[in-house]
């Protein structure tokens, strides 16, 4: 009944690539010999996705699910939904986009039946712009010190995760998440591997500048209050210093008379403290945010149909 492993790959505006990627990923996974199952979840494609989807349902029912929103919540709600639909006993998430290379699936597995629960991957060769590769290893390098969470490559999600791991993602009911760190703070024995990494086989990226930036700031907001403490601490530090300052600028009134020189000195300071406080604000900001949003309550996303083959079980229910 159960397939031994599931594939959840989230779609969105993908119709160019999608024939590319069926044509690869399903000798791939046939080639393995284990029982399978692919969940695609289409985030709201505004192209023919969903309907190369739906044909693709009906060429392999057997293997095949498809989770359809009814809007684009995100590539790691689709991939949240998508789990939540899976059966196996490892669940493998993809991109869409052939960055990811299904013909290595089969080595993740492998991994996985070492005895570990979460196996992530480290791109070879990284086929993206320069300035996004020195970028990303930078804010990984600190975000790693901030959240402790160990992920060599944050950006590559060609990643494996065990039964354990996916029951406790789906209790979860986080808003803004990334799922492998989300994954990786449950998971008992974590480990990586290299995989290949090609470049984009058709369409363009979804990702800016800007929601990059969102991400990493997700990713430490989301799993640390370390940035907050960091805050206090540094704000105690500049009170004492501020102290000592206005203590020193008593004392050389009464000993020096006013002084009127240092004045552009003093704008310095205080444009400095401002810039630290409007910081800071803004740290509190993306915290409150994250309460706001949670306090909400809404539905994370909202399906509008999934295409799935009734099983024997459902057939025996009816
Ligand atoms: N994706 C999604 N919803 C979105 C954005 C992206 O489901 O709002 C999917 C997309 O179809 C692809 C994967 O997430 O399968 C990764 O997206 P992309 O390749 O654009 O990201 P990049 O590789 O540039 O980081
Ligand atoms: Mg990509």
């Amino acid at each position: 009944m159960k397939p031994e492993l599931s594939v959840v790959i989230p779609v969105y505006n993908e119709e160019s690539g999608l024939a590319q990627l069926f044509a690869r990923l399903y000798p791939a996974l046939d080639a393995l010999g284990i029982s399978y199952e692919i969940i695609y979840v289409n985030d709201g494609s505004r192209d023919t996705s969903a309907s190369i989807l739906a044909e693709q349902f009906r060429q392999r029912p057997d293997v095949t699910r498809v989770v359809l929103f009814n809007g684009n919540y995100g590539q790691h709600m689709a991939i949240l939904a998508g789990f939540e639909a899976t059966r196996g006993n490892i669940v493998v998430t993809l991109d869409a986009d052939l960055q990811n290379p299904p013909e290595e699936i089969g080595n993740l597995v492998a991994k996985m039946k070492e005895g570990y629960d979460y196996v992530g991957s480290i791109r070879r060769l990284r086929q993206d712009s320069a300035w996004r590769t020195v970028a990303s290893k930078a804010m990984n390098r600190l975000r790693e010190k901030i959240t402790h969470i160990k992920m060599t490559d944050q950006g590559n999600m060609l990643r494996a995760y065990g039964r354990n791991v996916i029951d406790l993602v789906n209790q979860c009911r986080e808003i803004n998440t990334f799922v492998p760190a989300l994954a990786y703070t449950f998971a008992r024995n974590p480990t990586e591997i290299v995989v290949e990494h090609e470049e984009r086989a058709a369409g363009e990226s979804k990702y800016s500048l800007y929601s990059l930036i969102r991400l990493n700031f997700d990713l430490v907001t989301g799993f640390s209050l370390v940035p907050l403490q960091f805050f206090s601490l540094l704000g105690i530090g500049l009170s004492f210093a501020s102290a000592a300052l206005f203590i020193l600028m008593v004392i050389r009134r009464f000993i020096l008379g006013a002084e009127v020189q240092g004045v552009f000195t003093l704008f310095a300071i205080t444009f400095f403290l401002i810039g630290v406080i409007l910081f800071g604000i803004g740290l509190l900001g993306e915290y409150i945010g994250r309460i706001y949003l949670q306090v909400r309550a809404r539905p994370r996303y909202v399906l509008q149909a999934i295409l799935e083959q009734s099983t024997a079980e459902d057939k025996q229910n009816s």
